[in-house]
């Protein structure tokens, strides 16, 4: 039988990049990480059986398919909203369905996510997005569709802390800069251009961010709600 102490974590996006690094870091803090992939099943397989949790087939941009799979996991005490897809590029050439699906999986499933979590959430629960340096810098041209759905999450935050404030749930967002992962490798054609803009100029490993994730989620954070905490190598200094 698992102990009332131990803390059950759900993460939206977990079976690579950032997500698969919180996945890790939270399972290794003795929670039981539950998490949702897409696309890459045996990634999802094999970290499910590294860490002893489950990984759930869960699209994202499904929004009735994502509030019943988080209601059947019942009360979670951490949910982290990771999922999440870049699209970039000249908005007059761009797919408006393939920018839509972006709000979808970037604006509306983190608010589904959240109010439907809270539904069953304990007092002192924990709500993080992992949002961008994007929302507060766009210094390339192609990033108002990306920018645009992480600006979003700075105002969600905000609203969701002063709903949820009376039972000392806090929410909020966390904001990388270039971080190494597939999205985004360190090895990139752009990589120069990005660390350019940076006071550090070098990518983040994913266990950085998933570190500042997992002090969100700590005891310690318990005074820390509505709040935008960047993590960019001064992207946006
Ligand atoms: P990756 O592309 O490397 O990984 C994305 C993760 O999200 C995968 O686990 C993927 O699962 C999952 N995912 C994507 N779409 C869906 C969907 N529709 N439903 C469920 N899961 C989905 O990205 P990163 O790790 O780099 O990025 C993670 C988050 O961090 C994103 O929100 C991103 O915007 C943000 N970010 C990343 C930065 C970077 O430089 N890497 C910088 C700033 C923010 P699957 O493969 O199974 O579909």
């Amino acid at each position: 039988m698992v102990s009332t102490s131990v803390k059950k974590a759900l993460v939206l996006g977990g079976s690579r990049g950032i997500g698969a690094a919180i996945v890790r870091r939270l399972s290794s803090e003795g929670m039981q990480v539950t998490f949702t992939y897409s696309a890459s099943e045996e990634r999802a397989k094999s970290l499910a059986e590294e860490t002893g949790g489950d990984a759930v087939r869960l699209d994202s941009s499904d929004r009735e398919a994502l509030i019943a799979a988080i209601g059947q996991q019942g009360a979670i005490d951490v949910l982290v909203v990771n999922a999440g897809v870049a699209v970039a590029g000249d908005p007059l050439g761009m797919d408006p369905n393939e920018v839509d699906r972006l709000f979808s999986i970037n604006i509306n499933a983190p608010y589904h996510a959240a109010v439907t979590a809270a539904r069953h959430m304990p007092n002192g629960g924990r709500i993080v997005f992992i949002g961008s340096t994007n929302a507060d810098r766009s210094p390339m041209n192609g990033l108002a569709a990306y920018g645009a759905s992480k600006a979003a999450l700075k105002g969600m935050v905000k609203g969701l802390a002063r709903d949820f404030g009376d039972r000392q749930i806090t929410v909020n967002v966390v904001q990388p800069g270039p971080t190494d992962t597939d999205m985004n490798p360190a090895g990139g054609e752009m990589k120069d251009l990005m660390h350019s803009f940076m006071a550090i100029k070098r990518h983040a490993h994913v266990s950085e961010v998933a570190a500042m994730v997992a002090w969100l989620a700590s005891h310690e954070a318990a005074m820390v709600t509505g709040a935008a905490l960047t993590i960019d190598g001064g992207m946006a200094a």
